[in-house]
């Protein structure tokens, strides 16, 4: 019986796919991971092999020899094959759909892995006519020649430099067999430049009782946390732990929520670390990410920094994985089919391969803490800020008692003018970008809304545009009201709104904003960050942007201008983000030699939240966060899983989960159904949305009954005629 290879194909199905070897194999196997080129129906497709066996269950007629080997080394070592097959088994995703998200779009089509170069040669028989100065009368041809003599294999680029138009009178030579040219693999594209680097600071007492808890590790499986306050120093120990790691022949990977915002954690990483890096990130081309991707496969690159699905990055010899920021929600696919929590699998991941993982915060995840009760993680403590600097102190101001101009309140007003006049920069935060959140009419009270969405029109007035932030609809800004003509105004505050009011109130004080409408290409966040760091910035007002891990040592005072929305919500994670959100952004106050000052302004300065967060920090409200989950028995202390489903009509979606929810199997002990509900936010993008949620008090019993419970909802008519996807672990719920 001939070789049956098992293939994992891009298609929602969840099963592999049997097919021969190709029809003239030359007897070699087909080894595991590598990539074929296969027929699928009427279409060819790219699929890797997952599997070998002898027989199939397809009847020998009906199978199908695979057209290509497109990979005649591994693509992936079985490490990543199994990380993958973990992955689809655990968050009940097709293998073949988890694979492409792994990989990069180019390799998806069949781009060879190996980077290589097009070189080309003068054959013996070029050589012989070279010398008779030939071919005499094609002198663009006799040139060619002549140079390639000269110079020993050269690349089409050093071509398309010193002798363009050359491709035309390559071809003519090659058809005399005078020159041929050949695919030379190529190291990669990101060297490390070989300048001395710079010694890093003396490491203080915890950092070094960190770095040495980590070293002991390496070479096995340990999760650690290293929960150190805003500016403890926790990049440095990162950085020292790589250094480890590479002196000991080793590689490191480190996830960050995104590039963009954590370009000093990178650039400390290029500045001191004399080792090939390569960055993957979701700003890439495919070219560029099939390039860093080719790096970090080939081991050229020493160090892997990438953001979500970088996880997934081949690394050979890994030695450390670090995911810095590990509360941070982007970690989390939370769009699409495959919905997964890089941090979780960067775990996994770890084990699999036996090496320590680090996951880095000034406000961990209450999961992550609760894994640290359990003795499943082991807690670092930075306590200190280092460099000399001191913790930030935060004060409420009372909203109900004080006069507000657009937003800002009298104390705020006069804490940035103490500031700015004592030559500290501030930093105003604003969790919503535009001009304003409404446009009202001041006769009827119309107000403008989406027709696609069950939400209000954003003003953005520089722009001249209302938009959507939920579907992106865009349309012109009315100068009056569509119902009855009379005059609208814009209501509530956004970031370009705040900006107005303090260039008003403090017209010497150069000020910029950070949000999504202000970065829109490449370079512009950069463009931002140079002028704060330079102090040309003296007020940066930005949305969530603004409270990731910069460092900019000037900033003396925070103002955190509406913290309420996250105190009402009905997700039972807002409280922890709010409180990671007023932490974070707090921490980027005082981190030089100067004190921080932080101003939250809010309508409730009596909610337990917000007295519990000022009196006892971070620590003491995830403590009493936690004991509130277990007694609603909400994650970490149960497990969750949430079936959604869009359509058309809103009766349409509810249909499918009510039906879904019928096919249930009896449900385990310990197994509750909640649902389904109408999401919040119900109509989204012409869409009505919905949820069923799976409570369960033990991830074990969750799988068991997804596992008899998925495939009889697929099979489901009315889940053909929908969106719907599913959740594991959920981050949002609505
Ligand atoms: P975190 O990531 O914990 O917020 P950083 O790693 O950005 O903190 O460190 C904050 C600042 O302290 C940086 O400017 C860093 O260079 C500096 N720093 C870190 N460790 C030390 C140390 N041991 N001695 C002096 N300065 C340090
Ligand atoms: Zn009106
Ligand atoms: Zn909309």
């Amino acid at each position: 019986m001939s070789q049956i290879l098992r293939v994992a194909l891009d298609t929602p199905l969840r099963r592999l796919f049997d097919y021969l070897p190709q029809a003239e194999a030359s007897g070699e196997p087909v080894p595991l991971g590598s990539r074929v080129r296969v027929p699928f129906g009427r279409r060819r497709a790219v699929g890797m092999v997952m599997g070998i066996g002898a027989n199939s269950e397809v009847p020998a007629a009906r199978l199908k020899p695979i057209l290509e080997v497109l990979d005649p080394r591994p693509l992936l070592d079985p490490a990543s094959l199994a990380l993958l097959e973990w992955a689809a088994q655990y968050y009940h995703h097709p293998l073949g759909e988890v694979l492409a998200s792994a990989l990069p779009k180019a390799l998806r089509l069949g781009a060879a892995a190996v980077a290589s170069e097009e070189r080309w040669v003068v054959t013996a028989a070029g050589a012989q006519a070279a010398r008779a100065d030939e071919p005499r009368r094609a002198p663009r041809q006799r040139t060619l020649l002549a140079l390639l003599m000269q110079q020993q294999a050269a690349s089409a680029a050093f071509l398309d430099e010193h002798a363009r138009p050359w491709r035309e009178a390559a071809r003519a030579l090659a058809g005399r067999g005078w020159i041929a040219s050949t695919e030379v693999a190529i190291a990669g594209s990101t060297a490390a430049a070989a300048a001395p680097r710079p010694p890093g600071p003396q490491l203080l007492p915890e950092q070094s009782a960190a770095v040495a808890a980590v070293g002991e590790s390496l070479g096995s499986y340990a999760a650690f946390v290293l929960h150190g306050i805003t500016g403890s120093g926790k990049t440095e120990v990162y950085l020292r732990l790589t250094e480890r790691v590479l002196a000991a022949g080793r590689r490191a990977l480190v996830l960050v929520p995104e590039i963009g915002l954590t370009p000093q954690l990178l650039g400390r990483f290029r500045e001191r670390l004399a080792a090939p890096l390569a960055v993957l990130h979701s700003g890439l081309t495919d070219q560029e990410r099939l390039g860093a991707w080719r790096d970090a496969s080939s081991g050229h690159a020493r160090i892997v920094v990438g953001t979500r699905s970088a996880v997934f990055a081949p690394v050979p010899d890994l030695g450390l994985i670090v995911i810095d920021e590990e509360h941070d929600p982007s970690f989390k696919q939370h769009e699409g089919g495959f919905r997964y929590s890089a941090r979780d699998l960067a775990v996994v991941r770890a084990r699999h391969a036996a090496v320590p993982v680090v996951l880095g915060s000034a406000t961990p995840s209450l999961e992550t803490l609760h894994n640290v009760a359990a003795q499943r993680y082991r807690l670092l403590r930075l306590e200190r800020r280092a460099a000399q600097a001191q913790p930030p102190v935060l004060k409420l101001v009372d909203l109900r008692a004080s006069s507000l101009r657009a937003g800002i309140s009298t104390p705020a007003v006069l804490a940035i003018e103490r500031h700015l006049s004592e030559g500290g920069q501030v930093l105003v935060f604003l969790n919503r970008r535009g001009y304003a959140p409404t446009l009202l009419c001041t006769a009827c009270g119309w107000i403008a809304p989406c027709s696609e969405c069950d939400a209000r029109l954003t003003v953005h007035l520089s722009a001249q545009r209302l938009r959507c932030h939920h579907c992106g609809a865009d349309a012109p800004l009315p100068a009056r009201c569509l119902q009855c003509g009379f005059a609208v105004k814009p209501v509530g505050q956004g970031t370009e709104r705040i900006a107005e009011t303090l260039t008003a109130l403090f017209p010497g004080a150069p000020i910029a904003r950070l949000d999504r409408d202000v970065v829109r290409r490449r370079g512009d966040l950069e463009g931002v960050m140079r002028h704060m760091a330079s102090g040309d910035t003296r007020i940066l007002v930005g949305t969530q942007m603004v409270t990731k891990g910069h460092d900019f040592p000037n900033v003396t005072l925070v103002v955190v201008l509406n913290a309420d929305q996250g105190l009402f919500s009905s997700d039972f994670r807002a409280a922890e983000r709010l409180a990671q959100t007023i932490v974070q952004v707090a921490g980027r106050a005082g981190r030089g030699t100067r004190p921080g000052e932080v101003l939250i302004q809010t309508e409730f300065p009596d909610h337990p939240l917000l007295v519990n967060l000022l009196a006892d920090g971070y620590d003491g409200f995830a403590r009493i966060a936690l004991l509130e989950r277990q007694a609603a028995d909400w994650p970490p202390f149960s497990r969750l899983a949430a079936l959604r489903g869009s359509a058309r009509s809103a009766a349409a979606a509810l249909a499918f989960l009510t039906e879904a929810r019928g096919l249930a199997p009896q449900p385990p002990a310990g197994v509750r159904l909640l649902g389904p509900v109408p999401a919040a936010m119900h109509k989204r993008a012409g869409r009505y949305h919905a949820q069923l949620l799976v409570e369960s008090r033990t991830r074990t019993r969750l799988h068991e009954f997804l596992d008899g419970w998925l495939p009889q909802v697929e099979r489901l008519k009315s889940a053909r005629a929908l969106r719907w996807s599913l959740d594991v672990d959920p981050l949002e719920l609505f």
